[in-house]
C-alpha cells in the first residue's frame, strides 16, 4: 500500500480497514529500511494535520502495581462511554535484552477485544530513543483515525518515564499504598513529573491507601516548593499535581481519577499550558532525534571509525586530554562533509 492508501484507510477505512491500516502504518513507521524511511515520511507528514485531537495519557508504575489491570479497568470505562482508546507501551527492557516486562503475560483480555479499543505493544527492539520515536509516530496513527485518548504505559525506571512524560499532556505515576514507596519515587526524581499520583489496590487495605495519600499529597507540596515556582504560591487558573487513590481491580475510585484528567484537562487548555507543553515536546523531540543522528553519522564516518580505538585508548591512558581527542575526531569527521 502507498503512504496515501494507507493515510485513506486510517481516516475513512471502515472498522476493519481502519485496523488494518493502522497496523500496517505502524509497521511502516517502525521499519529501518532507508525506501521504508522516506515512505514512512510521507505519512507522516501526510498525516500530521489530522493529528493533535486526542488526549494523550502516560501511565508509569514498577511491574506488579497493577498497570494493565488499570489500563482495563479504565480503558473499558471510557469505550462505555463511547469514546476509542488507543494503549500504546514502552518496554524499556526490550531495548537491552530483547525480552520483556510487560509482554509475556495476556495483558488487558477484554480491552483487546472491544472494537474501540487499539493495543500495540512495545517495539522489540532498539535503543530507548528508538522505541520512544516509534511510539510517538505510532500515538500520531491513533490520533489521525480519530482516538479519543491515547494511553502510553511504560514501566518505572527513570528513562522511559522521562520519554513517556516527553510525549504526553498528563503523565500518572501509580503507586503501591505501603509507606516508603513514595520516598522511593522521590529520590528516582520520578513525582516531580508527576500531574496525578494513583494510589492503586486501595481495597486490599484502605487505612494505609489513605495514609499514604496524605504522605504523598504533602511530599508533593514540598516538591513543588522546591521546585516549580508556579506551584509554589497557590494559583487557581494552574494545575496542582494532586493524589488520588483507587481499586483497579474492583473498578472503585476510576470514575474520580477520569474527573481529574477532565479537570486537568480543562485547566490546562484554558491556561495555555496544554499548547506550551506540546509545542515544548515537539522541539525537544526534534533535537533529540538530531542529537541521535548527528552521533550516528559522526560513528559511522570510516575516517572516524579508524581513528576512534586509538583516540579512546589514548584518552583512557591519559595520552591525550579528552577535550583535544574530542576536537581532533570532530575536525576529522566535518572534513568530508565539505
Ligand atoms: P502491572 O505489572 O503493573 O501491569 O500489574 P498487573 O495489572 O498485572 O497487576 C498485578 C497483580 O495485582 C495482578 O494479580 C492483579 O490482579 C493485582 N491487582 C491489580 N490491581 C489491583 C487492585 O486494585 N486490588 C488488588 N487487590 N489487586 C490488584
Amino acid at each position: 500500500m502507498t503512504p496515501a492508501q494507507l493515510l485513506e484507510g486510517i481516516l475513512h477505512g471502515s472498522a476493519a480497514v481502519q485496523r488494518r491500516a493502522m497496523a500496517k502504518a505502524i509497521t511502516l513507521l517502525e521499519s529501518t529500511r532507508a525506501d521504508h524511511r522516506a515512505q514512512a515520511d510521507e505519512l507522516l507528514t501526510a498525516m500530521l494535520p489530522h493529528t493533535g485531537k486526542s488526549f494523550r495519557l502516560g501511565i508509569s508504575g514498577v511491574p506488579g502495581v497493577g498497570k494493565s489491570t488499570f489500563i482495563e479497568t479504565l480503558g473499558l470505562h471510557l469505550v462505555a462511554q463511547g469514546m476509542k482508546v488507543a494503549v500504546l507501551t514502552i518496554d524499556p527492557s526490550s531495548t537491552v535484552s530483547g525480552g520483556s516486562i510487560l509482554g509475556d503475560k495476556t495483558r488487558m483480555e477484554h480491552l483487546s477485544v472491544n472494537p474501540n479499543a487499539y493495543i500495540r505493544p512495545s517495539p522489540s527492539s532498539g535503543t530507548l530513543g528508538g522505541v520512544a520515536e516509534k511510539t510517538r509516530e505510532a500515538m500520531l496513527v491513533c490520533e489521525a483515525a480519530a482516538y479519543d485518548v491515547v494511553i502510553i504505559e511504560t514501566v518505572g525506571v527513570g528513562q522511559s518515564e522521562i520519554a513517556v512524560h516527553g510525549m504526553t499532556d498528563m503523565f500518572c505515576v501509580l503507586q503501591l499504598p505501603n509507606a516508603g514507596d513514595d520516598l522511593q519515587a522521590i529520590k528516582k526524581g520520578v513525582m516531580e513529573l508527576a500531574d496525578l499520583v494513583v494510589i492503586n489496590k486501595a481495597d486490599i487495605d484502605p487505612n494505609a491507601a489513605t495514609r499514604a495519600q496524605a504522605q504523598i499529597t504533602s511530599s508533593l507540596r514540598l516538591l513543588a516548593m522546591h521546585g516549580n515556582p508556579d506551584h509554589a504560591h497557590h494559583n487557581e487558573a494552574l494545575w496542582q499535581p494532586k493524589v488520588v487513590q483507587i481499586s483497579a481491580l474492583k473498578g472503585d475510585g476510576v470514575e474520580g481519577f477520569w474527573h481529574a484528567v477532565q479537570e486537568f484537562r480543562r485547566l490546562q487548555t484554558a491556561n495555555g499550558k496544554l499548547q506550551t507543553r506540546r509545542e515544548k515536546q515537539a522541539l525537544s523531540w526534534m533535537w533529540e532525534r538530531i542529537d541521535f543522528g548527528l552521533k550516528q553519522a559522526f560513528r559511522h564516518h570510516p575516517q572516524v571509525r579508524e581513528l576512534l580505538p586509538r583516540m579512546q585508548a589514548d584518552v583512557s591512558e591519559g595520552r591525550i586530554a579528552a577535550s583535544t581527542a574530542a576536537r581532533t575526531l570532530l575536525q576529522l569527521a566535518a572534513q568530508q562533509g565539505e
